[in-house]
């Protein structure tokens, strides 16, 4: 496919600018130095830039297009109305510096959507400045840092991560300056309570849960996980980016857990994957609220008199005659985002949850972890499940016995899904289990589409058997077959090389 500098030619346009009705000034007369090479700009009509993008849209696969079930990315179908919210010029056109008293609607997302999360996670206060998942571990485990050491307790350098847990979890507290303490999960794939015992202690800072884990499992015990490490003084951060299986149902707040972020881009309907804005907002319990990052918004009363904190923060909406205004925490661990994070994000994300409501939040819940656990059903006689156990809103496979049977790896019936228009689970992830493929369906996938989807893996389970070579040699209609991973790692080319033409004058 041609890239859109090769597409068109110098002269071509898809714009007509209004003519000028001010006077012409050049750079140099403004003192700006002019540029001494070429700018790059593509140079084509409407009709081909349209073209390109529709080229382009063909070549990748969305939820528009098809199933999507990477596990652990809940790649859930978002609803067009959250668009049409966020593309609102009330809030497309604002600028940060913008004086409170011009953006009052804006800050009032930011307060409903933070009374909302507390609801949903059990928690005080919410932060929206992280604009990613990974990005709010970093920020909570900061919360939890400058609490220990706030009580001069300076001894805790540890935190500690089941190995059940997500990958960000123990780079994050690598990053935020923590010794990782790993554990390992019991046969049954919870948290080894002995090795829990073991580990915590009066160098425990805390603990970072994935729960549901990356096993697709709730921990069975997680009130005593909680206990285990308050017990010896740490705090209890629960990794919620996957709250798709629990929001509406339990809550990490009632599970003795002191900090949370969830994840916007999963759970709350924004489109993700391929690097687009995210939000990782930070919920955490009333006594870390003072460490909070960035501002927060709170409610003054109208005769300019503000209130506490307490009583106006997250509780209840602006009255009559009230103003909202931002503030930082008193005790701030400082910026970890420019402004408010990514705010329009966050609006989708309310227009989600107030569409879906009291009954449609816990609703799409049960119904992501009905459509696993159906799934799981009925696959499991083909493909073993490594946890054999009622799953969350994601289930992992492992096709060790078919590798060793017919060597077909779990890359190859990834692969070959792709010739079904079907995006590849996550693959060889979980670490703990062996050839592993993580499926998560979503609530939003009827049981149409899971059927024809439980067909297609048992098809190539079939395929496996009889021709395993046309799986080790997929895709087979895709525009890409194989690409060297190692190589597009190791020696990304991410820079486009362009190859003078000759000026035609
Ligand atoms: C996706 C995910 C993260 C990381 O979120 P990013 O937005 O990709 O940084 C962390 N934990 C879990 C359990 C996740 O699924």
């Amino acid at each position: 496919m041609k890239l859109i500098f090769e597409r068109g030619k110098e002269g071509q346009r898809c714009s007509i600018l209004p003519p000028c009705d001010v006077p012409e000034v050049t750079l140099k007369e403004l003192g700006i130095p002019e540029r001494k090479e070429k700018l790059h700009l593509p140079h084509v009509s409407e009709n081909e830039l349209s073209r390109h993008y529709t080229e382009l849209g063909k070549q990748v696969h969305g939820v528009n297009h098809g199933f999507y079930p990477l596990g652990s990315c809940t790649m859930k179908y978002n609803p067009k109305v959250n668009e049409k919210a966020a593309a609102l010029p009330g809030f497309t056109g604002v600028h940060p510096l913008q004086p409170e008293h011009t953006v009052q609607g804006c800050l009032e997302v930011l307060q409903q959507t933070e009374k909302l999360l507390c609801e949903i996670t059990g928690m005080d206060a919410v932060t929206f400045q992280p604009a990613a998942g990974a990005h709010g571990e970093f920020t909570g485990l900061l919360l939890i840092k400058a609490w220990h050491a706030s009580r001069g307790d300076r001894k805790r350098t540890k935190i500690i991560v089941p190995d059940s847990a997500h990958g960000t979890n123990p780079a994050s507290a690598a990053m935020a300056g923590f010794e990782v303490v790993s554990i390992p999960s019991g046969p049954d794939g919870c948290v080894d309570l002995e090795a829990l015992r073991q580990a915590a202690g009066d160098d425990t800072a805390g603990l970072m849960l994935t729960n549901p884990n990356t096993v697709g499992l709730f921990d069975r015990n997680i009130l005593e996980i909680t206990s285990i490490i308050h017990e010896a003084g740490g705090l209890a951060y629960y990794d919620g980016a996957n709250l798709n299986a629990v929001m509406g149902i339990v809550r990490p707040g009632d599970m003795g857990f002191d900090v949370v972020h969830v994840n916007l881009h999963k759970t709350f309907s924004t489109p993700h994957g391929g690097g687009g804005p995210g939000s990782g907002p930070v919920g955490c319990k009333a006594f870390l609220a003072d460490f909070l990052p960035g501002k927060q918004v709170r409610c003054s009363r109208g005769d300019g008199e503000k209130a506490g904190t307490e009583e106006a923060g997250t509780e209840g909406t602006r009255t009559e005659g009230a103003m909202l205004h931002f503030e930082a925490p008193s005790r701030s661990v400082g910026s970890v985002r420019s402004f408010y994070g990514n705010f329009l994000v966050v609006v989708r994300a309310l227009t989600y949850i107030l569409m879906l409501g009291r009954e449609g939040i816990p609703a799409a819940a049960r119904g992501a972890v009905l459509n696993a656990n159906y799934m799981m059903e009925k696959l499991k006689d083909l493909y073993p499940v490594a946890y054999d156990q009622t799953c969350m809103h994601e289930f992992v496979l492992s096709l060790e016995g078919l590798k060793k049977e017919t060597g077909v790896t779990a890359m190859d019936v990834a692969k070959a899904l792709l010739d079904y228009g079907i995006h590849p689970p996550t693959m060889y992830f979980p670490l703990i289990v062996h050839e592993a493929l993580m499926i998560e369906p979503t609530e939003t996938e009827s049981r149409e589409t899971l059927d024809t989807v439980i067909g297609v893996f048992r098809e190539i389970r079939e395929t496996a058997k009889t021709d395993p070579q046309k799986l080790h040699d997929a895709p087979h209609t895709t525009y890409i077959r194989r690409p060297d991973e190692v190589q597009a790692a190791r020696k990304p080319v991410l820079r486009y090389e362009f190859v003078e033409k000759e000026e035609t004058v």
